[in-house]
């Protein structure tokens, strides 16, 4: 029987300490080991440390994946997948609001090899079929979008693209494993940036590729050329902070749905999104392919508030630029995560500037709700 997450978070994939028998899994740093035949040599770049290869049988666990391999980054993580499965003369399809790295990933570098692309309104079924061509080789996703919660319809895209012998790849990251775990719905390849939710304390770099023993295969070929793996003293503080990560993200998931609440109430707010939330226009959708809605949000503030000031009189809640730790942040889209964009697209995408992105936390929510209240208050213009 499949254990329950907790448990999988806790257990799976902890090193024995055969030596002493303590109770956390020993930390391996050589670079070399005892030659034994070029198939079984362990070598950190082989990502098959034994840390590495322990971790990524959490991970694997966790994503319902055969296998999985740990990176140095989420960007080495999605770089090493996509090239793993493209090659000069592919097409690949991309949801129109992705990871920004991702983004200038595809724009910048892969049109060098010889990689076309599009970038698609995925929800709109007749863009997307519209956009298939022969040589497509990849469909991309990532839902929850950032910054404004779109939910992706994950089965029905991998229904699209097994019809059409497409491969398909979920950057997972927003939800986290504990939330959603898109290979139960069909798609072939998740991705995660391992330094949000997964290492949860805003001290790690690193990412997580899974799948098929087969796609992974090939994934690996290239992940031990291109050199991502992540450091072994990073890969145990990372298992360490796994051991947490469904305590962690359940909390800020139910944070998330209370505060969602009281900014829809508040007269500081013209609109919150957020997929747990009735209003939200996707809200079935979401309950149908998600465990939990997640630990991020975003809401308009009300011109009634100075938006700069709203952010300098915040106390507690934290105005820095990452998400998925387990203190509460925001952040203001337009001047940061998506400043690079036109006024124009983020016109489009519908990036207001008065749009602040909220990374919930595990704090106690009557005292962000307080740290909220006053910040409105102060910002009152
Ligand atoms: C942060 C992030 C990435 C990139 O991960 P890094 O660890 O910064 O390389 C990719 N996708 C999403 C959704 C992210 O939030």
């Amino acid at each position: 029987m499949k254990k329950g997450l907790n448990t999988i978070c806790v257990h799976t994939g902890d090193v024995e300490d055969k030596v002493y028998k303590g109770a956390v899994s020993p930390m391996y740093l050589s670079t070399a080991y005892a030659y034994e035949g070029l198939e079984k040599s362990m070598y950190p770049r082989y990502f098959n440390s034994p840390n590495q290869l322990m971790l990524a049988k959490k991970m694997a666990a966790l994503e319902n994946a055969q296998s999985a391999l740990i990176f140095g980054s989420g960007m080495a993580a999605i770089t090493t997948a996509m090239l793993s499965v493209l090659k000069s003369g592919d097409h690949v399809i991309l949801q129109n609001q992705i990871y920004g790295g991702t983004r200038n990933f595809i724009v910048e570098e892969c049109v060098q090899y010889g990689i076309d692309f599009d970038f698609v309104d995925v929800n709109n079924w007749s863009e997307l079929k519209s956009n298939l061509r022969p040589e497509t080789k990849l469909i991309y996703i990532e839902t929850p979008s950032n910054p404004l919660l779109e939910i992706t319809d994950i089965q029905s895209i991998s229904r699209l693209a097994q019809e059409n012998g497409i491969l398909t790849m979920a950057d997972n990251t927003f939800a986290s494993p504990i939330n959603q775990r898109p290979l139960d719905f069909g798609i072939d390849i998740v991705i995660h940036s391992a330094t949000k939710y997964l290492g949860g304390h805003s001290d790690i770099t690193a990412g997580v590729v899974a799948s098929s023993h087969a796609i992974m295969e090939k994934v690996f070929s290239k992940a031990k050329n291109f050199g991502g793996n992540l450091a072994d003293q990073t890969v145990w503080l990372l298992e360490r902070s796994m051991k947490t990560l469904n305590l962690r993200v359940k909390q800020q998931t139910d944070n998330a749905q209370i505060m969602a609440e009281f900014l829809e109430e508040s007269e500081f707010v013209e609109r919150v999104y957020y997929p747990g939330l009735k209003s939200h226009s996707q809200h079935d959708l979401a309950a149908s392919q998600m465990q939990g809605f997640g630990g991020m949000l975003s809401f308009d503030l009300s011109p009634k508030c100075g938006i700069s000031k709203f952010f300098e009189s915040l106390q507690l809640i934290k105005n820095v630029l990452s998400l998925g730790g387990v203190e509460s942040t925001v952040l203001s889209p337009e001047k940061t995560s998506h400043s690079l964009l036109s006024q124009k697209d983020r016109d489009q995408q519908g990036i207001k500037s008065n749009l602040v992105r909220f990374s919930v936390g595990i704090e106690d929510t009557k005292d962000l709700k307080r740290d909220f209240q006053m910040a409105f208050s102060s910002s009152l213009l």
